[in-house]
């Protein structure tokens, strides 16, 4: 029986875009049959990284975060698939690069626990934030 179809939101970090990973990762993506419903580059502000990231306002990495993801283009993409957001996670892999799986997007092209080349949503709540911070509901229609 097919589960329900979930949307998460994906974004390439600027540490990725920087050495030229997007198609790797679009790549990987696809493969696990992901249906990329919406996909914009674009460069955050300072401000925008901090309202993205406001969950983590009180964490010591905080700042450091919103500086990171400020610092170069980025590329957002919103995402379709059964179980999409759990199975996005798996695909990226651990937080910390150097910990990742073998095999998943962070241990092949992520670096250390800060410049890990990919953000996923982490829950339903989550990506109904996410999403819209950078898509309009109009832009996404399903494959
Ligand atoms: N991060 C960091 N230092 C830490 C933990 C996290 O710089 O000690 C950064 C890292 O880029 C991470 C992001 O903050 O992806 C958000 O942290 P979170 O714990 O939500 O990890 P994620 O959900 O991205 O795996
Ligand atoms: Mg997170």
């Amino acid at each position: 029986m097919a589960g329900l179809k979930e949307r998460t939101l994906c974004i390439i970090k600027p540490d990725a875009v920087a050495k030229k990973a997007i198609g790797g990762i679009v790549a990987m993506l696809e493969k696990e049959g992901f249906d990329i419903l919406g996909l914009r580059m674009i460069r955050l502000t300072m401000d925008d990284a901090m309202a993205f990231y406001v969950v983590h306002k009180e964490r010591p990495f905080y700042g450091p975060l919103a500086q990171f993801m400020a610092s170069g283009p980025i590329v957002a993409m919103a995402l379709e698939k059964e179980g999409a957001i759990a199975g996005l996670r798996r695909l990226m892999g651990a937080t910390d690069s150097r910990k990742a799986e073998e095999g998943t997007i962070r241990a092949k092209f992520g670096t250390d626990i800060e410049r890990n080349a990919v953000h996923g949503s982490d829950s339903p709540e989550s990506a109904r934030f996410e999403i819209p911070f950078f898509f309009s509901q109009s832009d996404l229609q399903p494959m």
